[in-house]
């Protein structure tokens, strides 16, 4: 057992938070002494959140035709994909339909997602009015993403029920320039913390494999911690055709476990989401993302790419003596 891994997990356990230098330290540990490192942050789990994994299912509420251009997007209108151009909304008996059967499938929580920079009025308005029967008709959380939103509209959908709201900062803000022009890294943070004022759970991460380095990494991680973030949802890419990063190598287990670990080490007491990517690139390994301190998961379809069967993601976590909350 490497002695300074477990020295900074004992900090921890301890009620302490790790500073830059020591998590440096850490990410170089990490490499060679991977095993110590998801052993310790196993240990920081449990010790945070028990038995407890949150589950999630969301819902293109809006899929594609989006301005923006995230190198990495599936959804964007700058690249030539497999997704339409034109948007495609979901009716409100369609959305309902969804969240129906995610509850009757055992999901707690129902996100819906809206591609695009920002939400018109009467979207939102409609939103509002689709939250409000989802409390009371399903009994269900109710989570947003919905690009950019101002400090009042945050408001408003705090008011209605909104538990959470998700907007992903998406890497550091040194590499944000570099995968995405059309919107600024700082227009991000304004709407995590409008988020943050109107009262709401915020559920802010971002993408890994995009080309960012391991500083960029940690640099994301501790300006989710400065936020006070609850949820940090952690993509892995799945390189979409058409796309700049469409030739990007994918990441390979085991790296994508040590900065799970990483992030359990810098974030003791914030729900890691693993999300986006998990069913191909970690394929048989799924179920270690617990040992290296996730405590959340997307289940079901991710927005543009296959995701598993909500059932088995229920066994899996059964297996493993996890309960779902
Ligand atoms: S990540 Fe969101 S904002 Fe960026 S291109 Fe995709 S849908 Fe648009």
């Amino acid at each position: 057992m490497n002695q300074q891994i477990e020295q900074y997990a004992k900090k921890i356990l301890d009620g302490q938070l790790l500073e830059r230098d020591q998590i440096d330290e850490l990410s170089r540990l990490s490499t060679d002494h991977i095993d110590d490192m998801l052993y310790w942050a196993n240990e920081i789990r449990k010790a945070g959140f028990g038995n407890k994994v949150k589950m999630c299912s969301i819902i293109p509420g809006r899929m594609g035709g989006c301005s923006e251009d995230c190198a990495f997007c599936a959804q964007s209108l700058h690249y030539d994909t497999a997704v339409d151009k034109t948007p495609q909304v979901l009716s409100d008996g369609q959305i309902m339909d969804a969240a129906a059967e995610a509850k009757s499938k055992g999901v707690p929580n129902f996100g819906i997602v809206y591609s695009g920079k920002k939400v018109t009025q009467a979207e939102l308005d409609r939103l509002i009015a689709l939250t409000k029967r989802i409390k009371t008709e399903l009994g269900m959380g109710v989570c947003m993403s919905l690009g950019i939103v101002s400090e009042e509209n945050m408001k408003r959908l705090a008011d209605a029920g909104v538990v959470r709201f998700n907007h992903n900062l998406e890497t550091s803000k040194r590499h944000f320039a570099e995968v995405v022009t059309t919107h600024k890294y700082e227009d991000r943070v304004k709407t995590i913390e409008a988020g943050h004022k109107a009262g709401m759970g915020v559920c802010a991460g971002g993408i890994f494999g995009i080309g960012e380095t391991e500083a960029d990494r940690i640099d994301m991680a501790f300006e989710l911690r400065r936020l006070g973030v609850d949820m940090v949802p952690m993509n892995f890419l799945h390189p979409i055709k058409g796309t700049p990063l469409a030739n990007a190598e994918t990441m390979p287990p085991r790296e994508i476990l040590r900065i799970v670990a990483l992030y359990r080490f810098i974030l003791p007491k914030t729900h890691l989401k693993v999300a986006g990517g998990r069913v191909l690139n970690l394929r048989d390994m799924q179920s270690w993302i617990f040992q290296a301190g996730c405590t959340a998961i997307l289940s079901g379809n991710y927005l543009t790419t296959a995701g598993r069967a909500v059932e088995d993601d229920l066994q899996m976590l059964k297996d493993l003596g996890l309960e779902t909350v």
